[in-house]
C-alpha cells in the first residue's frame, strides 16, 4: 500500500491586488512549502503545487480540474494574503474532494525592528485566512482545519491524519467488498443500507457465491499449499502436531489453500475486502481462520458473518495505517472481567484476529470449533501487544450511519487461559469499564469493531467527517449521561440530512 500514489493539491490564494512583486513571493513561499511538505514522512501522500489562486474564473478550473484528476485525493488550502472570498463560491462549490484549510504562516516570528506596512501585507494570513474560513462555515462545507506553523511537526502530524483519512476514502472507491454469503441469519447489527454505503463511503458491496471459492479451493495444488506453509513456518510458530504429517498438518494445508484460493479471488474482482460466515461454507471443508489473519495482515479488510460494514473498515484502517508503527484487527467484545479495580474487557472473535496487532510471535495451532459443523479449523494464537489503543465500529440507525470511538488501554494477559486456543486482547476502555460499555450500549455500537493501535481517534474522525457520517467519540472526558443528551440534539442535526 503505497501512499505517494495519493495527490494532494495544494492551493495557496491570494489575489491581484497586491501586484507582481507581492504575488511572485507568495508563489516562492508556496514551491518552498510545498517541496518540505512532499519530502516529510509525517505527510504521506503526493504534495501537488498548483498555480496561485488569485481570480474566480481561475479558482473554479482549479477545482474542475481537481475533481477530474484521478489520482487527486484531497485539496489544502491556505491564503498567504486575504484573498477575497467570494472568488471562492464557484470552485468550492461544485468540489468533490476531500478539503484542508491550513491556517499557517510562511514567517514564523514577527521581525520586530525591520516590520513593516509590506511584511504585513505579504503575511497577513491570520487575516485571509479568517475570509477564508467564513466562506467555508457560510457554505457548510465540511473540511478539516489544522492551525500553527507550518513547520511544527504536529502540524504537518495532523496534516498527515487527514492525508491517510483521505486516502482511505479514495481506496474505498476502488477496492470493492467481495461478500461470500449473506449476513449471519436473524443477527441485526451487522445489516445495513449496501447503497447508502456505496454514495457515503464509494464502498461496492456485492455478493458472490461461495461455490466460487471452493471451485478455486479445488483446483490449488497440494505443492503450492506446502510452499506456502514454509512461509508460515519462517513468520509464525508452529504447534508441535503441525510440524510433521499427520491430520492436524493437514488442515493447515487446507487453511494455506483457502488463502491461496481467497487471494486469487479477491484479485480478480480487485477487492480490498470480504467477508465470510459459518452457515454458508458449502465446498470448504473449514470455516476461513488462518486465511483470514494472514489476508488481513496483508492489508485486506474481512468481516466475520457477513459483516460488510467492518469489512470494509478494516480495510479504510489498514489503508490508514499503511507503513505506521502498530496493527488493525477485525475485533469482537466478548467477556468482561469485573474485578474491582482490575475491569477489563477480553476482546476476541472465533479464529479471525489480525496477527499484526499481537505482541510476540503467533502460533499457528488446530483445534475444534463449537459452531459451523466444519473441520477443526487452524488460527493464530496470539495476545495482543500492550499499549493505548482505538476501537471503531459502523452502525446503519435507519436514515444514517453513524461510527463509535472508543480510546482504550490495552494491558498485558497475565494469567494464561490453556483452554482458550484463539487470539485475544485484553483492554480498559475509557473513561472506564461501566460508563464506556453505557456509552456503548446507548449509541448502539456493534459487537464487532475495528481495533487499532495504529491509529488514534483523530484518523477516523476525519475519516467520518469526510464521508459526511455522524462521529461519536467514547474518552476518558465521556459521561454517559450527558452523551444522551448530545445524541438527543444530534438527532435534530442530522434529520433531513443525506
Ligand atoms: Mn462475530
Amino acid at each position: 500500500m503505497e501512499l505517494k500514489k495519493f495527490e494532494f493539491w495544494f492551493i495557496v490564494g491570494s489575489q491581484d491586488l497586491y501586484g507582481e512583486e507581492t504575488l511572485k513571493q507568495v508563489a516562492d513561499h508556496a514551491q518552498v512549502m510545498a517541496g518540505e511538505f512532499d519530502r516529510d514522512p509525517l505527510i504521506p501522500g503526493t504534495v501537488v503545487l498548483k498555480p496561485v489562486a488569485k481570480s474566480p474564473d481561475g479558482i473554479r478550473k482549479l477545482f474542475e480540474e481537481a475533481n477530474a484528476a484521478q489520482h487527486c485525493a484531497g485539496i489544502i488550502t491556505w491564503m498567504h494574503t486575504f484573498s477575497p472570498s467570494k472568488m471562492w463560491i464557484g470552485g468550492l462549490g461544485i468540489n468533490k474532494k476531500p478539503l484542508l484549510h491550513l491556517h499557517t504562516q510562511f514567517n514564523r516570528d514577527i521581525p520586530w525592528s525591520a516590520i513593516d506596512m509590506d511584511f504585513m501585507n505579504l503575511n497577513q494570513s491570520a487575516h485571509g485566512d479568517r475570509e477564508h474560513g467564513y466562506i467555508y462555515a457560510r457554505m457548510r462545507i465540511s473540511r478539516k482545519v489544522v492551525a500553527g506553523f507550518w513547520q511544527d511537526g504536529a502540524v504537518r502530524q495532523r496534516i498527515g491524519v487527514w492525508m491517510r483519512a483521505a486516502a482511505a476514502r479514495f481506496d474505498g472507491i476502488a477496492s470493492p467488498v467481495l461478500r461470500l454469503g449473506d449476513n449471519m441469519r436473524e443477527v441485526a447489527v451487522t445489516e445495513g443500507d449496501k447503497i447508502e454505503a456505496q454514495i457515503k463511503f464509494g464502498w461496492q458491496v456485492n455478493t458472490w457465491g461461495i461455490g466460487d471459492l471452493a471451485a478455486r479451493y479445488n483446483q490449488v495444488s497440494d505443492a503450492s499449499a506446502e510452499a506456502l506453509v514454509r512461509e508460515y513456518e519462517a513468520a509464525y510458530e508452529l504447534a508441535p502436531d503441525l510440524r510433521s504429517p499427520g491430520p492436524k498438518r493437514s488442515a493447515m494445508l487446507e487453511q494455506a489453500k483457502i488463502e491461496i484460493a481467497l487471494k486469487e479471488f479477491l484479485e480478480t474482482e480487485h477487492a480490498g475486502a470480504f467477508t465470510t460466515t459459518f452457515q454458508d461454507l458449502h465446498g470448504l471443508p473449514q470455516l476461513p481462520g488462518l486465511a483470514c489473519q494472514r489476508l488481513m495482515e496483508q492489508g485486506y479488510g474481512f468481516g466475520a458473518e457477513g459483516d460488510w460494514k467492518h469489512s470494509m473498515l478494516v480495510r479504510s484502517a489498514k489503508v490508514m495505517a499503511a507503513g505506521l508503527p502498530g496493527g488493525v484487527s477485525f475485533m469482537e467484545d466478548y467477556t468482561y472481567h469485573f474485578e474491582p479495580g482490575k475491569e477489563a474487557a477480553l476482546g476476541a472473535h472465533m479464529l479471525e484476529v489480525c496477527p499484526s496487532i499481537a505482541n510476540k510471535k503467533p502460533r499457528i495451532e488446530v483445534h475444534p470449533l463449537g459452531i459451523g459443523g466444519k473441520a477443526d479449523p487452524a488460527r493464530m494464537v496470539f495476545d495482543a501487544a500492550p499499549g493505548p489503543a482505538v476501537l471503531a465500529t459502523l452502525v446503519d440507525l435507519g436514515d444514517r450511519l453513524r461510527m463509535i470511538v472508543n480510546e482504550v488501554e490495552t494491558i498485558t494477559i497475565d494469567q494464561a487461559m490453556p483452554k482458550l486456543p484463539v487470539a485475544r486482547a485484553l483492554w480498559k476502555p475509557y473513561p472506564n469499564l461501566r460508563d464506556a460499555a453505557e456509552s456503548w450500549i446507548i449509541t448502539g455500537g456493534a459487537h464487532h469493531s475495528v481495533y487499532a493501535t495504529a491509529l488514534s481517534s483523530e484518523y477516523f474522525r476525519d475519516w467520518a467527517e469526510i464521508a459526511g457520517i455522524e462521529f461519536v467519540l467514547i474518552d476518558k472526558d465521556t459521561k454517559p449521561v450527558r452523551l444522551q443528551d448530545e445524541l438527543r440534539w444530534g438527532e435534530a442535526y442530522w434529520s433531513g440530512r443525506t
